[in-house]
C-alpha cells in the first residue's frame, strides 16, 4: 500500500517499485538524470558508482567538524545513496559543493522541514537554469530529500501562495 506524501505523491518503497515494473506507465513516471553539471559547469555523474543501475551524482557536503562526500540515486524518488567519506546525521542539514571546483550549489527555497533547510539546485545543462535542473532538501532525513524537477517545486510554491 502507499502513502501520500507532503506533496500530494504516491510515495512506494523502491523495492515495492521494482516489483512492478511490468507496468510501463510506471517506468515512463519515474525521471532519470543522466546529465548533471555544478554551477560553474562540472559534470558530477559519477559512472564509477552506479545506485540501482544508474551511475550516481557525485557531490561533497560539509558542516562544522564534518566533510565528505556521497553519491545520490540518478532515479527520481530514490532515496538510496554511498557515503564515499565522513558521516551524515539524521536531521542534521549539510552544506553541499561540487566535488571537482568545490562551488557551492545554489539553492531554490527553503524546504519547510526546517527554518534553515534548503532546498538545494542541480542543473541539468551546463549553464544553470532553474527551470531545467532538479531539486532537493540538504536535511537528511528530509522527506525531500530526494530530488524533484525544479519546475514541479517551483509550482507547488505558486499553488500554496494561491491557496
Ligand atoms: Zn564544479
Ligand atoms: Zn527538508
Amino acid at each position: 500500500m502507499g502513502i501520500f506524501n507532503k506533496d500530494g505523491r504516491l510515495n512506494i518503497p523502491l523495492s515495492k517499485r521494482e516489483k512492478n515494473k511490468s507496468s510501463a506507465s510506471e517506468d515512463e513516471v519515474r525521471y532519470i538524470v543522466d546529465q548533471a553539471y555544478c554551477p560553474k559547469g562540472c559534470t558530477i555523474i559519477d559512472t564509477a558508482h552506479e545506485i540501482n543501475g544508474s551511475p550516481g551524482l557525485k557531490i561533497k557536503f560539509k558542516r562544522p567538524g564534518m566533510e565528505g562526500e556521497f553519491v545520490i540515486s540518478a532515479l527520481e524518488g530514490d532515496f538510496d545513496k554511498i557515503i564515499l567519506s565522513g558521516t551524515l546525521a539524521d536531521g542534521v542539514k549539510d552544506e553541499l559543493y561540487c566535488p571537482h571546483c568545490g562551488v557551492a550549489f545554489e539553492k531554490l527555497i527553503n524546504c519547510n522541514c526546517k527554518t534553515d533547510a534548503d532546498m538545494v539546485v542541480i542543473g541539468l545543462t551546463p549553464t544553470l537554469d532553474f527551470n531545467n535542473a532538479i531539486s532537493f532538501c540538504n536535511v537528511t532525513g528530509c522527506d525531500n530529500g530526494t530530488f524533484v524537477k525544479s519546475g514541479h517545486v517551483l509550482r507547488h510554491i505558486r499553488l500554496k501562495h494561491s491557496s
